[in-house]
């Protein structure tokens, strides 16, 4: 039998290196890791059996084993789930196909210190890879459920794997860790079950353990979201967070309920405390997993979440849906648009009540995180605008803090009818723009809008309760119908120099193609003059990313 000898792609070739020599971190995240991926491909075999039961080969009994081999320093990890075959292995094992993890490695080989490295290890973990942690040669033995080949893939984590064919008479995959000489603390049963008790002990799937003759069933196993909230302890709440989110962070909330009724459903939801570094990528994949009578059917369904919402992790468990409904059939689903509508209401009151919350900082701390996300929905969702507008916090002139639309209208002026604000790439050069110096002396607040998806939903949304937006970078912001409050001195009216009018056609004239008008305007104080769109035209800072966006 023919070996091949295979190039890692160069991506994960940086990343394995890093793996390698990120001495201090956490090492047991490898264990997760492998019992997460052990656990997925269960998952996905149970899935695919439901309309394909030959798939499981008479053997249903879904698990993952661990067995240590004291002698030849091995730990192995071995499933029952979909397996690999060689295609698989190959791709899989050999390239970083989750933008996700794209992003990851690229962030991994920007950061500057070891510090940061472990850092990110520590905080997304590595999937497979961290294997080589504490594995100087790993093998990989595995037979797609449905396929007769088995293949052994192996690797020393340097640059290359090989593949070759083997015999493997069950289905599935067997990890084998060739140890290092200072890991032998993973050959000891107990330190191999403090580490599955404290991040695997939520995984729906039985857990044995194999040490010498004896052998153990190691986890709890419980569907943790079907028993009552009472029952669970924020520290098993916090675990189950890490272990279905894939995170190491602290959930920022959690939100767990039942609903009962024309649907029934359990839903667990969690929110991060830090933002992950996949938020923004171009798929805006929400990532909850759906469950129909604890058994899993997917985490790729855009249909039980809006794109706005993609912040949110955890699951929801319908009894009201067929287990063996398609992906396709999810779209068509009027289960799942109820649930949907559930729970987009049911976050954002959530939500509001952190936001009005004594706790300020802790709200902030999710506003800076996921308030760009949020955004989206001001322009996508029109039912749930008002309830959106609530939560919105805003970088203003008038205050170093965040700021809500509430406070900024009880701030108002006498005679001042508008929101204003001012769009641009930064809260640095909005802040300085001469545009601002009218509203500055008169005492007008306005709001600095920084992020892009600003100037998508302010023109769909036009007003907050009586007020409209409105741009300082439009003509017609008419600021003489607002008196400046005591102590901020109105400018006195200047007489208009006699000469002005001879001033204005002579820069017509000369600027002709290049502007619009030219006109005499009262929101400067300092500066001479200032470029504004007319009151019908594109604000100014949307009229300069479209145009960077078309070549
Ligand atoms: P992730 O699990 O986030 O996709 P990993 O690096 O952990 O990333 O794994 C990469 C891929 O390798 C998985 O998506 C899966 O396709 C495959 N894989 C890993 N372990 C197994 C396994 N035990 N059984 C089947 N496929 C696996
Ligand atoms: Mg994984």
């Amino acid at each position: 039998m023919t070996l091949e000898r295979h190039g890692f792609q160069a991506e994960v070739s940086r990343l394995l290196h890093i793996v390698a020599h990120s001495l201090y971190s956490d090492k047991s995240v490898y264990l997760r890791e492998l019992i997460s991926n052990a656990s997925d491909a269960c998952d996905k075999l149970r899935y695919l059996a439901l309309t394909q039961p030959e798939l499981l080969e008479g053997g249903g009994d879904l698990a993952v084993t661990l067995t240590t081999d004291k002698e030849k320093k091995t730990l192995t990890i071995a499933d029952n789930g979909i397996g690999m075959n060689k295609d698989d292995l190959i791709s899989h094992l050999g390239t970083i196909a989750r933008s996700g993890s794209a992003k990851f490695a690229e962030e991994l080989s920007n950061a500057k210190t070891q510090e940061q490295k472990v850092s990110l290890i520590g905080q997304f973990g590595v999937g497979f890879y961290s294997a080589f942690m504490v594995a100087d040669k790993v093998e990989v033995i595995s037979r797609k459920a449905g396929e007769s080949q088995g293949w052994r893939w192996v690797s020393d984590g340097t640059g290359e794997f090989t593949v070759e064919a083997v015999d493997k008479p069950s289905r599935g995959t067997d990890i084998v860790l060739h140890l290092k000489k200072e890991e032998g603390e993973w050959l000891e049963a107990a330190r191999l079950e403090h580490v599955i008790a404290k991040h695997s002990e939520h995984v729906a799937l039985p857990i044995h353990l194999k040490d010498g003759a004896e052998e153990r069933h190691v986890n709890q196993q419980a569907a943790l979201w079907t028993k009552s909230k009472s029952e669970i302890t924020d520290e098993q709440y916090r675990d189950f967070y890490r272990h279905i989110a894939h995170a190491w962070d602290e959930p920022w909330a959690t939100i767990h309920f039942k609903a009962e009724g024309k649907i029934d459903y359990t839903a667990l939801l969690f929110i991060p405390s830090q933002r992950p570094i996949d938020l923004f990528t171009p798929e805006r994949k929400q990532s909850l997993k759906l469950y129909a009578k604890r058994i899993f059917i997917t985490d790729q369904s855009d249909e039980i979440l809006p794109g706005w919402l993609r912040f949110v992790k955890g699951l929801v468990d319908s009894e009201d849906l067929q287990l063996n409904i398609s992906r396709e059939m999810l779209q068509a689903s009027p289960v799942i648009a109820k649930i949907r509508a559930a729970l987009v209401k049911r976050i954002l009151s959530d939500l509001n009540k952190r936001a009005n919350d004594d706790d300020k900082a802790a709200y902030e701390s999710f506003w800076d995180n996921f308030g760009p996300v949020l955004k989206e929905g001001l322009y996508e969702d029109v039912t749930q605008r008002d309830e959106i507008l609530k939560l919105v916090r805003f970088r203003t002139t008038a205050s170093d803090g965040w700021v809500s639309l509430t406070d900024y209208v009880a701030r108002m002026k006498e005679g001042q009818k508008s929101i204003y604000y001012i769009t641009g790439d930064s809260l640095d050069t909005v802040a300085r723009s001469a545009q601002l110096e009218g509203f500055k002396a008169k005492g007008i607040e306005v709001l600095l809008l920084t992020d892009p998806i600003d100037e998508f939903w302010i023109p769909a949304v036009e007003k907050f309760g009586e007020a409209e937006f409105r741009s300082v970078t439009r003509s017609g912001s008419d600021l003489d119908t607002v008196k400046a409050s005591e102590g901020e001195k109105e400018e006195e009216k200047k007489p208009v120099a006699e000469n002005v009018d001879s001033l204005i056609s002579f820069l017509k004239i000369t600027l002709k193609d290049s502007v619009k008008d030219v006109r005499l305007s009262e929101r400067l104080t300092d500066s001479a003059c200032c470029l504004v769109a007319d009151s019908g035209d594109m604000d100014m800072h949307l009229e300069r990313l479209l145009r960077q966006h078309k070549r």
